[in-house]
């Protein structure tokens, strides 16, 4: 059995939701949507195998949300959002914040909420308030993992609203979280350029016999495979007539 770790990751909203900012240059279920496909690279970087709750185009009832993380037996969930404050117009609040469904503090969602808290203020993104607070949202309590809803941002803040449609910004917020979600599952962070020659620990045993069975060179380990290296290895096992 690995030991590999599970993240499910929810885009929040999907495709009919109006959610955005008040001159419409900025829609929540965009970010979200983006902003999964990057956590999702980062984290598969670190060896960690996520799954998503929806399609692009899908819209799936929060419970169903909840479901696809049960099913996966997930070590963490992660919900992702942008806040809004009042009702119509621009407001003040800005900042990112952490809900989960309720204390104590030392309850695994409110230690993975921390984490990814401690990451958020270390790559320097404003905060809100104290950054954590509680919430019985479906997704967090039908989740039998410890969940976490992220709001990255208020999209009803003019300068925020702007900072979250930038590339650069949603990088340091993706990055930012996978590192959270790394040092809450006790995934040690490796930067991609330093771990060149040594495979993950999860797929080290089966690197060795692929390696010992002539079926891989044994180099490259993170390197993706194109479709003739593919052909190559199904030769070298024999499934090729
Ligand atoms: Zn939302």
């Amino acid at each position: 059995m690995s030991d590999r770790k599970i993240v499910c990751l929810d885009p929040g909203h999907g495709p009919d939701t109006v959610n955005g900012s008040p001159d419409g240059s900025y829609k929540e279920r965009e970010f979200t949507w983006d902003l999964y496909l990057r956590l999702r690279v980062l984290l598969e970087e670190q060896g960690i195998a996520v799954v998503g709750t929806r399609g692009e185009d899908e819209k799936p009832g929060l419970t169903d949300r909840a479901e696809v993380s049960n099913k996966a037996g997930a070590d963490l969930f992660v919900s992702l959002h942008t806040n809004a404050a009042g009702n119509d117009g621009w407001y003040d609040p800005k900042g990112l914040m952490i809900y989960t469904s309720s204390g104590p503090i030392t309850a695994p969602r409110n230690q993975a909420a921390l984490d990814i808290l401690a990451q958020a203020r270390a790559a320097g993104i404003e905060i809100w308030g104290s950054g954590l607070a509680y919430e019985g949202y479906t997704v967090l309590t039908k989740t039998a993992a410890p969940a976490v809803l992220i709001e990255f941002g208020f999209h009803t803040n003019r300068e925020e609203a702007e900072l979250l449609k930038s590339e650069a910004y949603r990088d340091r917020l993706a990055l930012a979280v996978a590192k959270g979600v790394c040092d809450f599952l006790g995934v040690t962070w490796q930067d991609t350029e330093e771990r060149e020659d040594t495979p993950a620990p999860w797929a080290a045993e089966a690197w060795e016999k692929a390696v010992r069975a002539g079926v891989l060179d044994g180099t490259r380990p993170w390197a993706p495979l194109t479709r003739q290296e593919l052909a190559v290895v199904l030769d070298r096992l024999g499934l090729l007539s």
